[in-house]
């Protein structure tokens, strides 16, 4: 078995075996880079090596030798030598990128005499022994298990003694000191730092394949939902050196700017330093090209400026590295002694509105295609666009700026502590976690905030890269706060106090961090994201329609791109303060004629605002759906009534006039008559109660008065010379016979309004598919339907049995948690379960009328994967909330690239 690769052995397409990392340094290798030469042990080995428990597979370790030997006669020095030692960093990778999450080990190779023969080699005692310390150090913390405090504090100590200001500062004599002090820590912990260089290798190795099962890279599994059993690699490459001198230097560069898009090169690097310095944000970066500088490193010169051969190669690299993956790339390098490196590269993080930019730019460019261009934005992407700005006009106190890392507003309750943080989300609260800096112990919190606020780090610190990650509003590198998270504050550039339980808004678009709530605004799609959306247009099948409740949303529904209303819920229009009373009135009737009287009112009112959808949506199908919830909805709660009966009596007590008591005594009257009505609707379980067409059977005069009212609707908007195309839905049907029913009474009415306007106008009559029964017989019911539309709140909660008002903040949650469930089927549809019924009724929909038009319009309509699925089935389009139209947009165009209709 082979489980060792050199780097000219792979290439990019052994992603699974050799892990992103090792891939991308196989690859980079065969396109002639100047990557220092290494090898991968594969994601195979570490897969073998998990199930043994810990054992490595047969022939691993001689196959490590046997690379090791080569890499020696490539470079020419040899492993744990004296004279001119081979060293080499262990780096984990995973086939899918886990920022963070997996451990890595540099300058393994080092010990008491090769840390001499380094010292030799490079003429440079300080550097050799600084290397060695550092070995020391995460060798202890990653492999041993030994709290990286323990080390801090030596080196503080010792820093403290001799004066030194930062790690740059130790001489030979102290940073032999801090050896001393750290093998000394190793002793506490019944420990001894290995002298023999390739028993820390097989050390190292065992630490990478381990921590595939630590806790961070758990929960970042989770979070992102990657696969628990795919395994990490271990690359084990040459060091090449960035602290070699005022000639070296380490660095991140990204062939695009991973903020806003812009075809740029930016990054930031740190002269005459280690990958590590950078990470730790202990130095200020600098800059690598006038572009990149920020306001903190404006003061200091750029690499173009310091090295302007090294930064004229590196253009040249990211230009071949961007021809040659079709992508933006984040590359990783460091300069030796004047000699460039690139020690990895990958399709770099970027924001949102940078991914939909870059895409759009790509496919100008002629570099990749309008449907790539379409694959390489994600949904979530285009929802974070949607999401919140800072009102610009709104006043507003700002008490610090930072690094604008992540961009959106969010508003929300300070919180120092990522555990606070989930616990807070829980009970309700909007957070934004404040730190002085994130590590992946942090990922919680993070995920849980509205926000992220740091006090430290640059673009490239955890904080950051996670955040763009997850879409989240996040101001990084915030200096001018110091926070203090053990105490629960922070103060802020004018002194302020900013307490656990405060309210603030961060702005990870601009950077400011303000005091209380600011109002947001909602951003329109223009520009580059509407080019996007038009190719994605171009590309899907299946329609989109918007949910909409008023005029107002079915405009801003059409102006984010909805083809028509695929769900008005009329019972919506009667809460106004001027309907409810007549609503009520309706219901309280005694008789038909009073009934009759009620409706009358209502009328009028019902049919503007249809006049107003179908003015809207010109052009396009309007559904509208007769009423559906149980009426007691409309009428005040049981408690109020008989509270507000005793404060009557009370008051009849100290009445002091007839005329008064005759007052109170007929509003008791009136309100006991509502308590009546009240408890006679009252249900032990409204929602499979008298609802829908129970209600629409049992009362047809409300049905009526909302037929006519969409009629006439339609008749008035015609005569205005639009195109028009109503569609009447019935709710809750389960059995044919109800829609059999209401559709003689129903289309009984629509024709006497059209001929009494002597107009023609071609209607739909259908009826939503939400009882599981109403899907089993679909059939039957498509005889008297002209289009089907999926209502999956209510299917999947009789399907599940789950009530949907109930069980997600009752047990669903912790359903998911447990895995008991993959996702919340109330959020994600549940495709084993109540996709098998979308299916059965679809088919059996179309063998009875082949041109049935079939549709969705619960929550699922606006969800990705529920998208996917019904382009799978077939459906005619999916209706959703406006603000999801985008999402759904493109989502849809994805599934159509992913599943062709045949
Ligand atoms: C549904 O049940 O999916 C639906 C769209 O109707 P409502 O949510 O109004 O019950
Ligand atoms: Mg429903």
């Amino acid at each position: 078995m082979k489980w060792v690769y050199f780097f000219d052995e792979g290439s990019m397409e052994m992603k699974d075996l050799l892990g992103g990392k090792g891939a991308g340094l196989a690859e980079m290798t065969r396109i002639g880079l100047p990557v220092p030469p290494g090898f991968t042990i594969t994601t195979e080995a570490c897969r073998e090596y998990l199930k043994k428990g810990g054992e490595f597979p047969e022939g691993l370790w001689e196959q490590v030798r046997e690379a090791m030997r080569n890499l020696e006669d490539i470079t020419g020095k040899s492993f744990g030598s004296e004279d001119n030692p081979l060293l080499v960093s262990v780096r984990s990778g995973a086939p899918i990128s886990m920022p963070g999450m997996m451990d890595t080990i540099l300058n393994l190779g080092l010990n008491d005499s090769s840390v001499l023969g380094l010292a030799k080699q490079t003429d440079n005692p300080r550097f050799a022994w600084d290397s060695y310390r550092r070995l020391i150090q995460m060798f202890g913390s990653v492999v041993m298990g030994i709290p990286r405090d323990e080390f801090e504090e030596q080196l503080e100590r010792i820093k403290e003694s001799c004066g030194a200001k930062t790690d740059v500062d130790l001489t030979v004599d102290a940073l032999k000191e801090v050896v001393e002090a750290y093998k000394e820590v190793y002793r506490r912990y019944g420990k001894e730092f290995p002298q023999d260089p390739y028993r820390q290798l097989e050390y190292a190795i065992r630490a990478v394949f381990e921590s595939w099962n630590n806790e961070r890279a758990i929960t970042y599994r989770k979070i992102n939902k990657i696969p628990d059993d795919l395994g990490t690699a271990v690359n084990i490459v040459t060091m090449v050196f960035g602290n070699m001198g005022e000639d070296s230097g380490t660095g991140v560069a990204f062939t695009r700017d991973p903020r806003s898009g812009e075809k740029h090169l930016y990054g930031e690097f740190l002269p005459n330093a280690q990958g590590e310095d950078v990470v730790a944000g202990i130095r200020t970066p600098h800059a690598i090209n006038e572009y990149s500088k920020q306001d903190a490193n404006r003061h200091l010169p750029t690499l173009e400026e310091l090295m302007p051969d090294i930064y004229s190669e590196l253009l040249e690299i990211a230009e071949k590295l961007e021809r040659h993956y079709r992508d933006m790339q984040d590359i990783e390098f460091t300069i030796e002694r004047g000699k460039l490196y690139i020690l990895q590269t990958r399709s770099g993080k970027r924001t949102a509105r940078a991914a939909v930019r870059i895409a759009v730019e790509m496919v100008n460019e002629g570099l990749i295609t309008k449907e790539e261009a379409v694959l390489r934005v994600t949904p979530s992407q285009v929802d974070t666009l949607l999401h919140p700005q800072v009102d610009p006009s709104a006043p507003k106190r700002e008490i610090a700026k930072g690094l604008a890392a992540s961009p959106g507003a969010a508003v929300g309750t300070v919180v120092f502590d990522p555990d606070r943080a989930v616990e807070l989300v829980e009970s309700g609260k909007k957070v934004v976690l404040v730190r002085p800096e994130t590590t992946p112990d942090d990922i919680h919190g993070m995920h849980a905030a509205e926000g992220i606020l740091t006090a430290r780090g640059g673009m490239t610190s955890h904080a950051a890269v996670v955040a763009r990650a997850m879409g989240k509003p996040a101001v990084v590198g915030c200096e001018e706060i110091k926070v203090y998270p053990r105490e629960g504050y922070f103060v802020a550039r004018d002194g302020a106090m900013v307490k656990e339980g405060d309210v603030i808004t961060i702005d990870g678009t601009t950077g400011s961090v303000y005091l209380g709530e600011v109002p947001l605004i909602m951003p329109s799609i223009g520009g580059e994201l509407e080019t996007l959306l038009k190719w994605a247009d171009e590309i899907r099948t299946l329609g989109i329609r918007a949910n909409a409740d008023t005029p107002e949303q079915a405009y801003r529904a059409r102006e984010f791109g909805a083809e028509g209303i695929g769900l008005a819920r009329t019972e919506h229009m009667f809460f106004g303060e001027d309907r409810l009373p007549i609503m009520r009135e309706m219901i309280m009737a005694r008789t038909r004629e009073e009934r009759m009287a009620a409706l009358e009112k209502l009328l009028p009112m019902q049919r503007s605002d249809f006049v107003e959808f179908f003015r809207a949506m010109e052009g396009y199908p309007v559904i509208i759906r007769l009423l559906d919830p149980p009426l007691h909805e409309f009428l005040p709660p049981r408690e109020e009534l008989l509270e507000k009966i005793n404060e009557l009596k009370m008051k009849l007590l100290k009445a002091d006039s007839l005329k008064e008591m005759d007052g109170i005594i007929h509003e008791i009257q009136a309100t006991e008559e509502v308590l009546r009505v009240v408890t006679a609707l009252q249900e032990f379980n409204p929602m499979l109660g008298f609802r829908g067409c129970r209600l629409g059977l049992i009362y047809p005069e409300i049905y009526e008065m909302q037929v006519r009212a969409i009629i006439q609707a339609a008749i008035q908007v015609k005569k205005e010379g639009r195109e028009i195309y109503p569609e009447i839905m019935i709710p809750l049907v389960g059995h044919s016979n109800e829609l059999r029913t209401l559709r003689e009474t129903l289309e009984k009415v629509a024709d006497e309004e059209l001929k009494k306007a002597d107009v023609e106008i071609d209607y739909k009559f259908g009826t939503m598919i939400e009882v599981p029964r109403a899907a089993l017989t679909a059939d039957e019911i498509a005889r008297y339907a002209e289009f089907f539309s999926f209502g999956t709140n209510d299917l999947t909660q009789m399907t599940f049995g789950y009530s949907r008002d109930d069980a997600q903040a009752k047990f669903l949650a912790k359903y998911v948690e447990m895995k008991v469930l993959p996702e919340d089927p109330f959020r994600v549809l549940d495709r084993g379960g109540v996709g098998q019924l979308i299916r059965i009724a679809v088919e059996k929909g179309r063998k009875t009328k082949p041109d049935l038009e079939v549709g969705i319009c619960g929550e699922h309509g606006g969800e990705p994967s529920s998208i996917e699925f019904c382009h799978m089935v077939g459906l005619d389009y999916v209706s959703c909330s406006p603000y999801r139209v985008p999402v759904a947009r493109l989502a849809a165009a994805q599934a159509a690239l992913r599943h062709p209709r045949r």
